[in-house]
């Protein structure tokens, strides 16, 4: 990836905004999926209000024709709220976020930011609003202050440091040879998921964006990490509105609220505490989890 970007550099100006474009946008976790089709709109605007409730209404959505993914699907996350999507793979999790971040318009209904339609909105500006941590970031072969800087051009080592410990990043960084002049080496391969995800959420702090989504990181945590992903998660998405995809129940048990898809739809919606009490879908998830989780400390 650095290969692509180097030549960009050396043709300057034009393509540095380009390059740029696409860092902010993390795009290279967009990029495979990314809709060439999605422009903007002749009169779109940049994100004028400072509501950022996120709001889809009655969405209808299929990648093919033939085959729809999201059914009517209605939410509002209120501004400054952390909601968390859970459910089987395959419910439409991502899609919701993919929607949110509109790498996709609906067929159907429409997302609004505040009032304002996504459509209506340029995407440079939606890209400044919403910080996202993708389930396995990118990282470039260079050193983990640069990884995490190039969330704000400029940032100085103290703003680094203070994003990566409210990531919870900042006790493991501490322990590597060369703590943040540490290279990552090739996509980050000498990090685990867990620690590139708190890179990416350090990234996150840095550019201090009043949106955020974040798709969980799938892969097995030891019970230390896990708890340093939620402390992190919890510290990002405070005081923003908040769309957490998750796999692990065990991280999201303090969302304000837990969404549970289920073949495009809502299914169940509430608090932790609530929806077990229900012993519902997401009882069922939470057992489920419950029993795996047993069963690989047994394997331990
Ligand atoms: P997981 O937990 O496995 O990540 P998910 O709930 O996030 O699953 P989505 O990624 O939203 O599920 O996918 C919902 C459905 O849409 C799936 O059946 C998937 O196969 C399909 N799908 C996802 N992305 C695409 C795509 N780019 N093109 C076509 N179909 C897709």
């Amino acid at each position: 990836l650095i290969q692509v970007f180097l030549p960009l550099n050396t043709l300057g100006f034009v393509f540095r905004e380009t390059r740029d474009a696409l860092l902010n946008t993390e795009a290279l976790f967009t990029l495979l999926d990314q809709q060439p089709d999605i422009q903007d709109a002749p009169d779109a605007a940049p994100l004028a209000e400072r509501d950022t409730t996120v709001r889809f209404e009655h969405i209808d959505f299929g990648y093919d024709p033939q085959r729809q993914i999201l059914h009517d699907l209605s939410l509002e996350i209120p501004h400054g709220k952390t909601f968390a999507v859970v459910g089987s793979s395959g419910s439409g999790k991502s899609t919701l976020a993919r929607l949110l971040m509109r790498m996709y318009d609906p067929d159907r209904g429409l997302v609004r930011i505040g009032q304002q339609d996504l459509r209506q909105i340029s995407q440079e500006s939606l890209r400044q609003v919403i910080g996202v941590v993708p389930q396995d970031p990118v990282l470039f072969n260079d050193t983990i202050a640069y990884n995490i800087g190039y969330g704000k051009p400029g940032a100085t080592r103290e703003e680094l440091v203070a994003a990566a410990r409210a990531a919870q990043a900042d006790d493991f960084i501490r322990l590597l040879p060369e703590q943040y002049d540490t290279v990552v080496g090739e996509r980050g391969s000498r990090l685990s998921g867990g620690e590139k995800q708190r890179i990416a959420i350090a990234r996150a702090f840095l550019k201090n964006p009043p949106i955020i989504v974040l798709d969980e990181a799938t892969s097995a945590l030891d019970t230390r990490a896990e708890r340093a992903i939620q402390g992190a998660l919890e510290n990002v998405a405070k005081d923003r509105t908040s769309l957490i995809i998750a796999h692990r129940l065990s991280t999201i048990v303090g969302a304000d609220e837990i969404i549970v898809m289920d073949r495009g739809r809502i299914a169940e919606r509430g608090r932790h505490d609530d929806l077990l009490a229900h012993r519902g879908l997401y009882a069922q998830l939470w057992e489920l989890q419950r029993q795996q989780q047993q069963a690989e400390t047994l394997e331990r």
